[in-house]
């Protein structure tokens, strides 16, 4: 290795946090940080959310690691340290970080040395374990809404009801779409979905729920789809001149869409990936005026191979008898039940 490829570190400092190479068990892993660079912020972490994509590099999912990585990257914490042309008006604002920061250095770590520039303040009604999801599944979901104009006069369809869905639900009602209509192949979810704001459900397996949600809804945002997505059946619950949003990339490298709803109802298919800078901050406050809630269990962070295991038998196979998102936090919380 040459000179300068040499990696730069601080061996005045370790931080800790759990690491992988691409399989279970995550495993301790000490590291010393980057120096802090002048627009840098130390932070030390209090929670930090769990995202399929985190899961999916831990376990592998996206090929092995060459190096350990601790993933997370919807990240909570207080600012402990700031490098001289950082603006803070208290060495203890409260930020969270929005990354998905590349392997090596993560969340689910007692500190983090990152950019400033990736850091949003927190309003002061969001506790912090909250503050997480948003993050991710928050932004991720907010983003299409506003950008395909949710609100009055817009009824909005919901597809599935899981870390994205049940925010996306949220926003939708806050934002006062005429109709928020969430679609779930599971019945259990139908009161979770009134309680979040759905003013209709729909059974996708019952035949005649079905039909009556046919061309209803302006804007649907799909969670999630698999290579048995029925995009007829998708396209068919949009109404004319609605368009259908995708928020999660299909297993497959090409979808089959039947083509005459596009063309005889003007149908539009469009996809969506997180927001900036400006957006983010704006879902944050939005979040604090309208009592929006990411529904979360929180476990410590000394427990993260347990968070994940949960993670994988539940959310990840639909199976989680009530909607959740997993925090992990460092600050050692109990196991908290999702919340109703
Ligand atoms: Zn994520």
């Amino acid at each position: 290795m040459s000179a300068s490829n040499a990696k730069v570190e601080d061996t005045t400092t370790t931080f800790t946090g759990w690491a992988s190479t691409g399989s279970l068990p995550l495993k301790k892993f000490s590291y010393h940080p980057r120096p802090l660079g002048p627009k840098d912020i130390e932070i030390e972490i209090t929670h930090c959310g769990i995202c399929g994509s985190d899961v999916s590099t831990v376990t592998g999912g996206f090929g092995p690691l060459s190096t350990p990585c601790i993933a997370g990257h919807e990240i909570v914490g207080t600012v402990v340290k700031a490098g001289p042309t950082v603006f803070t008006r208290s060495a203890t604002l409260s930020v969270l970080v929005a990354l998905l920061i590349p392997a090596v250095t993560g969340g689910f770590a007692d500190r983090l040395r990152v950019s400033s520039e990736y850091a949003y303040k927190i309003p002061s009604e969001i506790p912090p374990a909250e503050a997480a999801p948003p993050l991710c599944a928050g932004i991720t979901t907010y983003t299409p809404l506003k950008h395909f104009g949710a609100g009055p006069g817009k009824r909005v369809g919901v597809m599935g009801i899981g870390g994205l869905g049940h925010l996306a639900i949220q926003w939708a009602a806050a934002l006062k779409a005429d109709e928020v209509v969430a679609i779930s192949t599971s019945d259990n979810k139908r009161e979770e979905a009134k309680k979040l704001g759905a003013t209709k459900f729909v059974n996708s397996r019952n035949e005649e729920e079905r039909k009556a949600a046919r061309h209803s809804m302006d804007i649907l945002l799909l969670t999630s789809n698999d290579k048995n997505t029925d995009w007829g059946e998708l396209i068919d619950y949009v109404a004319s001149h609605g368009t259908l949003v995708l928020l999660a990339l299909p297993e497959i490298p090409t979808i089959a869409v039947p083509p005459s709803s596009l063309l005889m109802r003007h149908v539009s298919i469009a996809g969506s990936l997180t927001g900036g800078r400006e957006i983010t901050q704006e879902m944050l406050e939005f979040a604090a005026k309208h009592n929006v809630h990411p529904w979360i269990t929180t476990m410590p962070m000394s427990d993260a191979n347990t968070a994940v295991k949960l993670w994988l038998e539940t959310i990840w196979c639909d199976v989680a008898e009530s909607v959740v998102a997993i925090v992990v936090a460092v600050a050692g919380e109990p196991v908290m039940p999702a919340r109703k």
